[in-house]
């Protein structure tokens, strides 16, 4: 049988090859293969958009690219990675000695043996990416030098997948869909995020949940451009990068801070035992950069496992399908689960009869927990929700006051607002 986290691996080993940029057919080829697993509804953005205080640029495509030895032998292939080429190359078609070659190689001198991830977006160049062992073994040349690439008015592709909830409240769960060929930045975010939509449709959720797949930066800030009159129905959100790694969790608040994402993290991590780390919000890092920003001001956190640039296989070809795995990704989901399902049922209420305590015996609430081997706790949980319920705390509050597992202290509320005794 295969493992959910198996399954999430096997969609990051298909999407691997493929090469994204922030535009092109790479962006649609991915979002074609995620559209399998979860409909989704694309969306184009035409060159030269106004969104915000940016502009939707040219479209990015790239058929083959190489450096080619005197004997034709290609010494750096596209072919081979997409990471080989400096994304957003302008094309070139030249045949130079090593000399003028040299100042459009890019190579991490510190790990001579990967490649490392480049691009340019906004300034127009063109460039190609190798080792440096393999750049220490090419001779003087000359070399034949290929870009097959184009640059022209197209359009910006990104995609929204909806779980429809209860309420049109909404969580926003974003993952970047721009990066060629590296694994867990972000191909394991955007597989964690494919497989929480598909738990979150099990049932219906209390909140709507909006996927978001779209490129980094411009992407985002696109979404928000074209979404004004929904912020204010974003009541939290999540972004998902570098979600497969085999280190610990590492959560980042939201520019806020204390914003209830914030809190519920928070709470899921500490209360689950696992080792993990919670930063403070920095406004570098991914797409929350642009959610948080002042005039948004989302509650909407990170969360990811070693965090932006703090591995070694960071934007190198190390960061490959095998750097990712199948148990983190289950990990990583398991904890995005627990954090909307606490999201989920965390209310205020209101104790309906706050003059003493109520009686519960009369009302069969007693009676209720009688075969339940956590009745003691059950039968706290309801004391401390009666207790607090005056419209200030709500049931996390209650939770981490109390010492009570969240799941006891919400069951213990709902079993209360049925009986009549609190309200939302
Ligand atoms: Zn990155």
């Amino acid at each position: 049988m295969t493992t959910p986290g198996e399954e999430m691996h096997a969609l990051v080993e298909r999407l691997y090859p493929l090469c994204r940029s922030i535009t092109g057919d790479g962006v649609r080829a991915t979002l074609d293969v995620v559209g399998e697993y979860v409909p989704l509804r694309v969306h184009e953005v035409p060159t030269g958009t106004r969104v915000l205080d940016w502009t939707v640029p040219q479209e990015w495509n790239i058929r083959d690219a190489y450096v080619a030895d005197a004997t034709g032998r290609r010494v750096v292939d596209f072919a081979a990675s997409s990471l080989h080429v400096l994304g957003y190359s302008v094309p070139v078609a030249a045949t130079m000695p090593l000399s003028e070659l040299r100042g459009h190689l890019h190579t991490l001198p510190d790990q001579p043996d990967l490649v490392p991830y480049r691009t340019s977006y906004y300034t127009p160049e063109w460039g190609f990416c190798l080792s440096q062992n393999t750049l220490d073994a090419l001779p003087d040349g000359p070399y034949e030098v290929r870009i097959d690439s184009t640059l022209a008015d197209g359009h910006l592709t990104y995609a929204e997948h909806v779980v429809p909830g209860r309420v049109a409240d909404e969580v926003i769960v974003s993952s970047h869909v721009c990066h060629p060929a590296l694994a867990n930045d972000n191909l394991a975010g955007i597989a964690v995020a494919v497989f929480l939509a598909r738990a979150l449709a099990e049932g219906t959720p209390h909140y709507t949940y909006r996927f978001v797949f779209a490129p980094g930066t411009i992407g985002a800030i696109t979404w928000l451009a074209r979404n004004a009159e929904r912020i204010e129905r974003v009541k939290h959100g999540l972004v998902l990068a570098c979600a497969g790694d085999r280190g610990r969790l590492t959560y980042k608040r939201s520019r806020r801070g204390d914003a209830e994402i914030d809190r519920v993290l928070r709470h899921v991590l500490e209360t689950s035992g696992r080792p993990h780390g919670i930063v403070d919000f920095a406004p570098y890092g991914y797409d929350e950069r642009q959610y948080c920003s002042p005039g948004f001001d989302l509650g909407v956190g990170s969360l990811s496992r070693t965090p932006y640039g703090g591995y070694p296989e960071y934007h190198t070809s190390a960061d490959d399908p095998d750097f990712v795995s199948p148990e983190a990704m289950e990990d990583t989901l398991a904890v995005c689960r627990e954090a909307f399902a606490v999201l989920d049922r965390n209310r205020r209420y209101v104790n309906l009869s706050p003059y003493g305590e109520p009686q519960l015996g009369r009302r069969g609430l007693y009676d209720s927990l009688g075969g339940r081997s956590d009745a003691k706790e059950a039968q706290l949980a309801m004391l401390w929700v009666l207790s607090l319920s005056d419209g200030g705390p709500s049931l996390l509050d209650v939770a981490e006051r109390s010492g009570l597992p969240f799941d006891t202290v919400a069951t213990a509320a709902e079993a209360l607002r049925d009986a009549g005794l609190i309200k939302a």
